[in-house]
């Protein structure tokens, strides 16, 4: 066994509707001036009560971006060019996965503090320490990892709450999948405290979701924030980004795929996933043929019963992919890096064999 050289930062957050109250006690030690970047829709939902806060400290926004299309590096450039981020002691990034992402791009790498405001409930870029990378031409490019998170994390749970549901739908299923994929790629290895503090987190991405998934969807179709929505939120948002830190060790996300994400990205090819259908809903599909391949049918149970509940999807047609464009996967699946690190080999019989269930219970309509 060699001994470990590491350093963790963990994400440091705040939730509830009250806590743009903290942005001045948390922000103002980093010095006065503020850009704000974000996404266009998430600007409208939260920049009047974010600017309503930022009033009432030291702080002075300076200057309010969008910060693009797409997190490339091209658009990371383009921010990084402005008079304005040159003259920030500080940037506050708002918005879903793609904005933030852009942020964290930009500002760590600068060592210019940087601190996440999330508006919607998806996935867990808010407080991780990766940005999804994208081409120009909106293609996947590569995961681009940080030494650390942003600053803090706030986590504003009415602003959430009236955010489209079809986010937070989505995004039960990619923290599921958290779970999941951390407990099959580690299985019979002894592993180091670092990742072994993130398989167990990760046992937190699922039991609340399984508790609460259904009653905080409802709700938050409602534009509630109830108990359920906040639980179901940290989840998402806060629970997966520290399983994802502590799952990625040495930039390597041996521990932090699985069979759910590589069927997620072999399907890619089709442009109808992209267009119509949201990453964490395909994942969420994607493991439930990870566990009937995996022979785990108690768990597959309470995910098949979570996913009919809520309307995930459950068999082939739910995401509009035919048997024959399923079928010119099988090949690519087993080689994908998603499960370069899998207790066993994927192969084609494993894809056919759950298919061929899920497809069976679809017809029996149970
Ligand atoms: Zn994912």
């Amino acid at each position: 066994m060699k001994l470990e050289n590491y350093e963790v930062h963990l994400p440091s957050y705040s939730i509830g509707d009250k806590i743009y109250d903290k942005i001045g006690p948390v922000c103002e030690s980093y010095g006065k001036t503020v850009l704000v970047i974000g996404g266009r829709k998430a600007l409208t939902a939260a920049y009047d009560k974010i600017a309503a806060h930022v009033a009432k400290t030291n702080l002075e926004i300076i200057g309010t971006e969008i910060y693009g299309e797409n997190c490339t590096y091209q658009t990371v450039e383009r921010l990084r060019a402005l008079l304005l981020y040159q003259q920030a002691d500080m940037v506050f990034g708002v918005g879903g996965g793609k904005a933030l992402d852009t942020v964290k791009c930009l500002c760590i790498p600068d060592d210019k503090p940087v601190f996440s405001f999330p508006t919607i409930a998806s996935n867990c870029a808010a407080t991780t320490s990766v940005s999804i990378m994208y081409n120009e031409d909106g293609t996947f490019l590569r995961p681009h990892f940080f030494v650390r998170p942003v600053m803090h994390t706030f986590i504003d749970t009415e602003i959430l709450a009236k955010a489209p549901s079809q986010y937070m739908w989505a995004g039960i299923g990619d923290t599921y999948a958290k779970y999941y994929e951390a407990m099959i790629s580690s299985r019979g290895e002894r592993l180091e405290h670092f990742t072994a503090l993130g398989v167990e987190v990760s046992r937190m991405c699922r039991d609340p979701l399984l508790i609460y998934g259904a009653r905080a969807l409802a709700d938050h179709r409602q534009g509630l924030c109830t108990y359920e929505v906040e639980q179901v939120a940290l989840a998402i948002v806060v629970t997966t980004g520290i399983a994802s830190i502590f799952l990625t060790k040495d930039f390597t996300p041996d521990y932090n795929s699985g069979l759910a994400h590589a069927i997620f990205y072999a399907l890619t090819r089709y442009p109808i996933l992209e267009e119509r259908h949201l990453h964490g809903e395909v994942v969420g599909f994607g493991i439930l043929i990870a566990l009937l391949a995996d022979g785990q049918e108690a768990e597959f149970e309470k995910i098949y019963q979570l996913n009919r509940s809520i309307g995930l999807p459950t068999r082939l047609a739910d995401i509009e992919i035919t048997p024959e464009q399923w079928d010119a996967c099988l090949d690519v699946i087993p080689s994908m890096s998603d499960v370069s690190h899998y207790p066993y080999p994927v192969t084609r019989q494993m894809l056919e064999g759950a298919m061929a269930v899920l497809e069976e219970r679809a017809v029996g309509g149970q």
